[in-house]
């Protein structure tokens, strides 16, 4: 059986200021037969895998941002394999340079550019360059004056186009565009190339339909669509199939789910189909609004142990007066309300969320608000940034008066204080037994790393074989502000 090996290309773009420890990287395994398994039937113009392999064409593709644009790359990866193109690891090898790239901050669309400008001498040696995702939806033809060498640049509610995008590149056209917003349909492919062989991404939402006065997703990855319920349930029952046992569902605001089916399931009714199909063991979702935080979905939780214990739900800021000019639509009172309803579920349940500091007019004792919150909330974990001023957006137009110093200032106070919340409330584990899904293997002897149910990363001894994809019982024996350590009890 051929296996393709191809190592996950991450970039230190991604680096956002999360208090939490990354996992581990390695390489890992894609049968070809895999990708095969879809349940629509092959459109025409798709060519089948097996008579297109080894043709000669390679591409690399580098993904940038969140969650979302990795799952994207692993259908935009899924579809090239599908056309006959092999993945490969290094730029020089490759036929084909794609960037799935981020703006949601303006320093990672800035080295997007500067990454564009080490590509310039590759096109001169006949490579084809794209540019996908956010900044491609953002800068638009833009991008073809400031790099010229550039040939394809498409934003993400454009993906369904690509596989005629791609048939126009190989036809020699020289430029070619997707950037439409105005759609309805959500990005599906007959192959998707998924980076870990155990957990699944699967994204049920796109777009955004919420007004962030802060946020150019609405911009950039166009209205709300929700996938149909029983499309997503039939893919799940595919990836249990071929070994998954954790699924990931993905939306920038996942719980605003609306089912365009005749059967309308609401969110917490897909999380409980999801986890009674039969080979999965944890249903994960990220991200939830918090104005959509509903009772139902802590009531599926507390009703089916397979949804994991864990809810990332962002905050912004402590302030109500910030939050109303962010346009969160909701108030640091309702918030509360919303953790107040996760607390007093039947089993603990992991809180993470999002902070932004030094959005423009934020005063020392609103900043001050936030850190209270964090006081209050005691966050399992938390990703923290500086406000940016983003294209298109209604707080572009504010005072940004705020200086980068005293905004680095708020970030490394809000960080201290929430390191000292995280070490504090690790440090009560230790002596606790968790179930861990282990997804990583040290160059070290016997050394392993995972995660549990309540998403917290665990490295843990051990003097088993072959554990990766397996679930394991690991005791705590000490802490990090970031992460566990235990041994491998049986
Ligand atoms: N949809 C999610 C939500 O509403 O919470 C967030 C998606 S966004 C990709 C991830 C995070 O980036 C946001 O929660 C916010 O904290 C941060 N972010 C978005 N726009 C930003 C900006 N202009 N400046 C700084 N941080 C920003
Ligand atoms: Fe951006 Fe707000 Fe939509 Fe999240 S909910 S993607 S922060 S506009």
């Amino acid at each position: 059986m051929p296996l393709l090996r191809v190592p996950r290309q991450r970039s230190p773009l991604n680096s956002c200021d999360r208090i939490e420890t990354l996992a581990m990287t390695r390489p890992f395994h894609v049968r070809i037969e895999d990708l095969k398994l879809r349940d629509r039937e092959p459109r025409n113009d798709v060519p089948p895998v097996a008579a297109l392999t080894g043709g000669g064409k390679a591409f690399f593709l580098e993904t940038f941002g969140c969650q979302m644009n990795d799952h994207d790359s692993e259908k935009v990866a899924g579809l090239l394999l599908s056309r006959g193109y092999q993945q490969v690891e290094t730029p020089e090898a490759a036929s084909l340079i794609l960037y799935n790239t981020c703006s949601i901050r303006e320093k990672a669309a800035q080295k997007v550019f500067s990454r564009l400008g080490e590509y310039r001498e590759k096109q001169s040696a006949g490579k084809v360059i794209g540019v996908l995702g956010c900044v491609a939806q953002q800068e638009g033809e833009e991008i073809f004056r400031r790099a010229p060498w550039v040939n394809l640049v498409c934003g993400s509610a454009s993906y369904r186009k690509l596989p005629e995008m791609l048939g126009q590149l190989e036809a020699g056209n020289q430029r070619v565009t997707g950037l439409e917003t105005d759609t309805d349909e959500t990005f599906e492919t007959e192959v998707t190339r998924r980076d870990n062989p155990w957990r699944a991404y699967l994204t049920i939402i796109e777009g955004c339909d919420k007004a962030c006065s802060y946020c150019v997703v609405p911009f950039t990855r166009g209205p709300e669509r929700s996938r149909a319920s029983d499309s997503i349930l039939r893919e799940v029952r595919q990836l249990a199939e071929l070994g998954y046992s954790e699924v990931q569902l993905l939306g920038q605001t996942v719980n605003s789910y609306a089912d365009p089916t005749p059967r309308r399931m609401r969110f917490s009714e897909l999380l409980l189909a999801v986890a009674d199909v039969q080979g999965i063991r944890r249903v994960r979702f990220t991200t939830s609004h918090p104005s959509d935080f509903r009772p139902d979905i802590v009531e599926a939780i507390e009703r089916q142990p397979k949804i994991c214990d864990h809810v990332h739900l962002p905050v912004q800021s402590g302030s109500t007066r910030v939050l109303r000019a962010m346009q969160r639509t909701y108030s640091r009172e309702e918030y509360l309300e919303k953790i107040a309803l996760i607390r007093a579920a039947n089993r603990p349940i992991a809180i993470t969320t999002d902070v932004i500091v030094g959005f423009p007019g934020e005063t020392e004792a609103e900043f001050e608000e936030t850190l209270s919150l964090l006081d209050e909330v005691q966050y399992d974990s938390l990703f923290s940034f500086k406000y940016s001023p983003r294209p298109n957006t209604p707080s572009l137009s504010m005072n940004d008066s705020i200086s980068e110093e005293e905004k680095s200032r708020r970030l490394a106070v809000l960080q201290d204080r929430q390191r000292g919340i995280q070490s504090a409330k690790n440090a009560r584990l230790v002596g606790n037994r968790f179930e861990v899904l282990v997804s990583g293997k040290s160059r070290r002897d016997c050394q392993w790393s995972g995660y549990t149910t309540s998403h917290r990363m665990v490295n843990f001894a051990s003097q088993g074989r072959e554990l990766l994809g397996t679930y394991v019982q690991v005791r705590i024996t000490g802490v990090t502000p970031n992460s566990l350590a235990g041994e491998h009890v049986t």
